[in-house]
């Protein structure tokens, strides 16, 4: 597909297929970028009073908040009457999400379903203008780098909604918009060999995925001293966990292009991307981000977790919601010329791979969706041993019917296969690492290489 066809024919009809205004938001934020802290700040109180006004009288839960905090949107200043709300957390949302939701949202609600950085399994909705606004804000950061609506995007990415989706329709949407997705939860030499024989012939634009999958995939390109002929290929996009430098080190080496950072959660959407200079610029027009510490506010520059209010997030408003990621703001303005603001993200979340003895090498989020998407677990976490054996600890949901061992296994299974002893293990409590985060997957096993495959099937 010609990527002018893409670009004005095929994304648009699409987008307005789906009732999203997204390219009215994208002509909006592309203007909005380049205001000054104070026109964007002025947006944001707008923005702001609209959603805690929506909230009062179409959402119960922040009715009862409002209410209780003693402040009406109407009348006071909305940035003060944000401060006066309680933080909203995880505990809360899965206690009583109906309460949470418009039902009248316009086109409907989107349910989804995360793991957040907490392995805490959450349900929670998006109206169509929430990912009207996502999808802008991405297309944003694209442009940023040259790299336009339509253009070749390859996808080294592992949402099973995606990969497990081979209908026909899927498929030709791909087609149509030029993108290619690379299954990133099956990871084997023999794989990774023929996923960059894929690149090479399908000359993308730029990249997009998790650092540690990308990383992966360089590491071997280098490894079996394989120059990538990408003539087209203008960036890198990495998100969904930490990029740390030994990531961009080795992206950098092997694709030869800039390497730009994401972050954001499914939850609260797309926060903060890197720009050309390597600044972190907030997405100012959508989110509001405060740092608290110890449920209070700490003043400009100072590090404490990174608290967000969606600000077109309509059918289910997250406001103060808190991320468990660390951060700080930032004073000044980027060379770029951007007003919108920066930010330091210092920690979020960190993704390891679970290797099985086949030489398989996969992506801790394909345990972790399945895990996700069992009723009944409140939290889980996974331990893999040297010799490959995998444990899964599971919290019970108090209120919900008791999950059994059993149900636990089998949803696992199909991702371990037949070979790797699975343990379940109810628990009452998981234990947190000195951050105060929980990691959700750890892994002590080593790469099985083809020979050591090789030795394993001789010995069966
Ligand atoms: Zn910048």
């Amino acid at each position: 597909m010609l990527p002018f066809v893409a670009h004005y024919v095929v994304y648009p009809f699409h987008e307005r297929l789906l009732g999203r205004a997204t390219f009215p938001y994208s002509r909006d934020l592309e203007e909005s970028q380049w205001g000054s802290p104070d026109e964007l700040r002025k947006l944001q109180r707008c923005k702001l009073r609209d959603l805690l006004t929506h909230a009062r009288a179409k959402i119960p839960f922040y009715r009862r908040r409002l209410d209780e905090a003693g402040v009406d949107p109407a009348t006071c200043d909305p940035f003060e009457a944000l401060s006066s709300l309680p933080l909203l957390d995880k505990t809360e949302i899965r206690a009583g999400v109906d309460d949470m939701v418009w039902q009248d949202a316009p086109g409907g609600l989107f349910a989804y379903d995360t793991g957040g950085s907490t392995g805490e399994p959450l349900t929670f909705y998006f109206d169509r203008r929430r990912q009207g606004y996502d999808q802008a804000a991405r297309i944003r950061t694209h442009r940023w780098f040259g790299v336009e609506v339509g253009d070749r995007e390859l996808y080294l990415w592992g949402s099973p909604i995606e990969t497990s989706r081979t209908d026909a329709l899927k498929h030709l949407r791909d087609r149509l918009s030029n993108q290619l997705l690379l299954n990133a939860f099956d990871m084997s030499v023999r794989q990774m060999d023929r996923y960059l024989d894929k690149l090479e012939s399908f000359r993308p634009v730029c990249i997009f995925g998790y650092p540690s999958s990308i990383s992966l995939l360089a590491e071997h390109a280098q490894s079996q001293g394989r120059r990538l002929n990408l003539p087209n290929l203008r960036a890198v996009f990495v998100t969904g966990e930490v990029c740390y430098p030994h990531h961009r080190d080795i992206i950098d080496s092997v694709f030869s292009v800039p390497v730009a950072d994401g972050y954001g959660s499914r939850e609260v959407g797309f926060i903060a991307h890197q720009c050309p200079q390597g600044s972190f610029h907030l997405t100012a027009e959508n989110v509001i981000v405060e740092i608290v510490d110890s449920d209070q506010p700490v003043p400009h520059g100072e590090t404490g977790e990174i608290v967000v209010t969606h600000l077109d997030a309509y059918a289910m408003p997250f406001i103060r919601y808190r991320t468990g990621d660390v951060g700080r703001l930032k004073a000044g303005r980027c060379s770029c010329g951007r007003g919108l603001p920066l930010v330091d993200v210092i920690q979020g979340r960190t993704t390891e791979f679970l290797y099985l003895p086949d030489g398989k090498i996969m992506h801790a989020l394909s345990i972790i969706y399945p895990l996700r998407r069992l009723r009944g677990v409140r939290r889980f976490r996974v331990t893999q041993h040297e010799d490959y054996a995998v444990t899964v600890d599971v919290v019970c949901d108090d209120g919900a019917e008791k999950i059994t061992r059993e149900a636990v296994a089998k949803s696992v299974r199909p991702v371990l296969g037949s070979e790797v002893d699975l343990r379940v293990q109810m628990v009452d409590r998981l234990d947190t690492v000195e951050s105060g985060k929980h990691r959700y997957v750890v892994s002590h096993a080593k790469p099985a290489t083809p020979a050591a495959f090789q030795e394993a099937c001789a010995g069966v």
